[in-house]
């Protein structure tokens, strides 16, 4: 592997990457020949975090939140609508295409399918050379067969490996194949798209263990985007839990995991199973009411509140709430401390089943929500 850090700036606050009120909206065409702009999908809408140098941030939420493209929009492989992402102290949305070159040795990319991103008709020495051919990187074949071997030995790959092809490894093997041809670039950024969902449950563990010796050994800095609660928390710092296209909480793991703010992370947090048959027995679930609404028509106000059931008339239908800061969190929510106090109780549950009794249980929602929360 080559060593990072060649051509940025010293970094910003100690944060690798600093996202700025990120936009990615995607028109919806009309006509003939699709000229006839009639709205926009808002995949992304106005997100800012920051990913501290060496460390982890998950991101999570459900299936066309706009995880994948903020995670593309990050590395520029997704054009930004609107916002800042900088990147080691570099903007990267003015930055001039053979600067950016430069830079996206820094930041790579592991995929969620090891079968569909690997080229079938590559051997492994060809596909991970490519990349170090690509951006000049090794003076001579024996060089960047050095370095292509010292990659697969940090992954975990034998040396034979160099002259198969992707279909004669199992699906762990090919995800380290493309967790290999991230890494022989020597990147500062890695972001992993769902890099376990493709495998099975027995190989996942070890795919994500392997993350994790590959941060410390090398000071990587990873998003990590899954749907996987458990994955997220077990690898990540910090989490931040998308829904429709903006962050509506975020915290550190522990925290997050241990006590979520937001009702939508409540709702989360409540469908995950816990391995104890007598807990899971007790432990009530957040049941929401209908479908993710369209990004293409977001709800005015706060975007949750047609499906919350903690949702307020007038503010929560009309105020969108921003992320604010509440203890080590960060919160989009108008009512974030009168629902964790109990004082907001969710629609049409009776008290002694809001919060019930015993290790792991969580509050519960009987019906779909037909009137707003109440004050107790
Ligand atoms: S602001 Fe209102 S609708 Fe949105 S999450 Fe909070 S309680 Fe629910």
């Amino acid at each position: 592997m080559t060593d990072g850090n060649e051509t940025g700036a010293a970094p910003r606050d100690g944060n690798l990457v600093e996202v700025r009120d990120l936009k990615v909206h995607f028109p919806i065409t009309r006509g003939v020949i699709f000229d006839r702009v009639v709205g926009h999908v808002k995949a992304v809408d106005g997100v800012d975090l920051s990913i501290p140098r060496g460390r982890t941030y998950g991101l999570v939420g459900e299936s066309g939140c706009g995880k994948s493209t903020l995670g593309r929009a990050l590395l520029q492989l997704t054009p930004p609508t609107s916002g800042e992402v900088s990147f080691d102290g570099v903007e990267l949305t003015r930055l001039a295409p053979n600067r950016m070159r430069e830079m996206r040795r820094r930041m790579q990319m592991i995929f969620q399918d090891p079968m569909s991103s690997l080229d079938p008709r590559q051997n492994v020495e060809s596909i991970l050379v490519e990349g170090l051919q690509a951006h000049g990187i090794g003076a001579d074949r024996e060089e960047r067969r050095r370095i292509i071997s010292k990659t697969l030995d940090a992954v975990g790959l034998p040396k034979w490996a160099l002259s198969r092809y992707p279909h004669e490894f199992s699906g762990g093997q090919r995800q380290r194949i493309g967790i290999a041809r991230a890494l022989v670039l020597g990147p500062d950024l890695v972001v992993a798209d769902e890099p376990v969902s493709a495998l099975d449950v027995s190989i996942q563990a070890q795919v994500v263990n392997l993350l994790d010796e590959l941060q410390t050994e090398l000071g990587l800095t990873y998003l990590v985007i899954a749907h996987d609660l458990a994955v997220v928390r077990h690898i990540s710092d910090t989490v931040g839990v998308m829904y429709l296209g903006a962050l509506v909480e975020e915290a550190p793991s522990d925290r997050l995991y241990s006590e979520p703010l937001h009702p939508y992370t409540r709702a989360l947090m409540s469908a995950v199973p816990v391995p104890d048959p007598e807990v899971e027995d007790r432990r009530e679930r957040i049941l929401l009411a209908g479908d993710l609404p369209s990004p293409a028509n977001p709800p005015a106000g706060c975007r949750f509140h047609t499906r919350c059931p903690w949702a307020q008339p007038t503010r929560c239908a009309e105020e969108r709430p921003v992320l604010r800061p509440i203890g080590a969190s960060r919160v989009a929510c108008h009512w974030a401390e009168e629902i964790a106090s109990g004082q907001l109780r969710p629609h049409g549950v009776t008290p002694s089943i809001v919060r019930p009794e015993g290790e792991g249980a969580t509050p519960h929602v009987v019906s779909a929500p037909s009137e707003p929360g109440s004050f107790v």
